[in-house]
């Protein structure tokens, strides 16, 4: 899983600052909240002063406080999941919650405008060279690669459940359109802790392990069985990192695209299928050990 670079992320950061500052969203989001607020002057007083005073970091907000803001603000998210329930605490909190989940939706819409939104700038800055949840789809590659306009934005912190963070940069994770809109969908991240591509790495918990099957590599039928085993079990990312795996299906689709890793090597890496298929069973049979760490370290080099 890769990890998105500091150096991509200041980019980043300094594109989307301009853009905010160009459209004035810092003194539009808290005039808007202000104007909430004393529309519905005794509702979730203690939330949208909160909201008021701390706008920006709804917007630029660290990676790592995403969580510490969602906890400071109990009552809307409560409500937001009773709205989306077909339900409602009372029509002032529904009316008070559906006015600021509309503001940062519009946000959102005026931020991805079509036909070319600020949102595809973002993409190329954020400088990844594949998917970051699945690691399958490269951009830009010779082989069955995705350019940047049909990555898709996806909200690590989904935005129906916590629509305050529609546009918030750190909560964007370019990814794969099968990771956003087949495994990722609506699930709540807040919920279930998932390694987040913009402060962690999936190589710091898990490491890739397979078994060999089959000598005949390029055989119809599948020689390595792909599987990942734990770097240390006690740590927090390591749970993290058996809920992406679990999320995005990674042992199945990994498996199911091995072939097509081999034919990365083939092209990629201009190695003969005679000679690959040498390479891999003299290895295997002399020092599989060494041959794990060498492919696996290629493949995570090579960002697979
Ligand atoms: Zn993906």
């Amino acid at each position: 899983m890769q990890k998105i670079k500091q150096l991509h992320s200041k980019k980043a950061k300094k594109i989307f600052l301009e853009y905010l500052s160009s459209h004035n969203i810092f003194e539009k989001t808290k005039d808007k909240l202000i104007e909430i607020k004393n529309k519905y002057p005794n509702t979730f007083s203690k939330e949208i002063n909160f909201m008021i005073d701390n706008v920006e970091n709804f917007f630029i907000t660290p990676p790592k406080m995403f969580d510490k803001i969602i906890k400071n603000l109990p009552e809307i998210n409560n409500e937001i999941k009773y709205i989306l329930l077909g339900l409602s605490l009372n029509n002032s909190s529904y009316y008070m919650t559906s006015e600021i989940k509309k503001y940062f939706t519009n946000l959102y819409f005026g931020f991805t405008t079509r036909p070319r939104g600020f949102s595809s700038d973002l993409l190329k800055v954020f400088g990844l060279k594949c998917c970051p949840y699945c690691n399958l789809f490269k951009l830009d590659s010779k082989i069955g690669g995705l350019s940047y306009e049909i990555m898709h934005l996806d909200h690590f912190y989904n935005r129906a459940l916590y629509p305050y963070f529609s546009v918030s940069l750190y909560n964007f994770i370019p990814c794969c359109a099968t990771c956003n809109s087949c495994y990722k969908r609506e699930k709540d991240f807040f919920e279930i802790k998932h390694i987040n591509p913009h402060f962690e790495s999936f190589d710091s918990a898990v490491k890739f392990s397979f078994e060999m099957i089959n000598q005949d590599i390029f055989s119809e039928n599948q020689s390595f069985y792909i599987c990942f085993s734990a770097k240390n079990s006690r740590k927090l990312s390591f749970q993290k990192a058996l809920n992406c795996i679990e999320t995005f299906d990674l042992v199945k689709r990994y498996n199911k695209e091995f072939p097509t890793i081999l034919n990365i090597f083939y092209f990629g890496f201009c190695i003969t299928k005679i000679k690959l298929t040498k390479f891999l069973i003299y290895l295997k049979n002399a020092m599989l050990k060494t041959f794990q760490n060498l492919i696996l370290k290629n493949m995570r080099t090579a960002n697979f």
